[in-house]
């Protein structure tokens, strides 16, 4: 399935959300949301293409799923009939650029949105697997930079696709980016990340 809108959620892990307040961004206990354009996606055997010239660009390990489609105001107890396939991702960010407009009061949408900034693994078919009881890694040029748990997830994906659905109308190829744990930190050209996951498989990428 084709990748049709990239659904991204935000403050999802407490321990991402207490190294995100060293920056000054306030923790409000609640998630943000906010999309990406489906040319944001740098697919497997592309280099990542980091953005010059606006300070920073922080790696965020994800757990990402794409949806069947599902449509207004799905329950809870129904979110992950909609469930079609499970991978890995990256969102991007432009950490310095997103600090300075926070700080403004301004959107921060060029942080998070601009082109190649959702890099993103193959989709395993979604089998009914727990998808809080899943692991993640990244390591970059071999070095742990981010470990995943999703049991620690605030907003599990069942309770994410009931939000998103309250607002949209989910249809197939929808994707969701479930949210970083801590460990964010800066991408460098020549840099290699590796995500991996037991169950999901490893994605590799080049950072140009
Ligand atoms: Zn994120």
């Amino acid at each position: 399935m084709k990748v049709n809108r990239i659904f991204c959620i935000g403050k999802n892990y407490a321990d991402h959300v207490a190294e995100l307040a060293h920056l000054g961004h306030k923790p409000d206990g609640e998630c943000v949301v906010f999309m990406k354009p489906a040319s944001a996606v740098v697919p497997l055997g592309d280099v990542i293409d980091l953005p010059k010239g606006h300070g920073g660009v922080h790696h965020e390990a994800e757990l990402v799923v794409m949806l069947t489609g599902g449509g207004r105001d799905i329950a809870l107890e129904d979110a992950l009939d909609s469930v079609a396939g499970v991978t890995l991702g990256l969102d991007l960010t432009l950490r310095d650029l997103q600090t300075e407009l926070k700080n403004k009061g301004k959107p921060w949408e060029i942080s998070k949105s601009f082109d190649g900034s959702a890099p993103l693994g193959d989709f395993k078919p979604f089998l009914e697997q727990d998808l809080q009881a899943l692991e993640f890694t990244l390591h970059v040029n071999g070095e742990l930079r981010q470990h995943g748990l999703t049991r620690e997830m605030l907003y599990p994906v069942a309770q994410q696709i009931r939000i998103l659905s309250q607002f949209w109308s989910l249809e197939p190829g929808d994707v969701i980016y479930t949210g970083t744990p801590k460990g964010v930190a800066e991408l460098k050209p020549g840099d290699h990340c590796l995500l991996a996951s037991p169950s999901l498989g490893r994605f590799e990428w080049t950072c140009a």
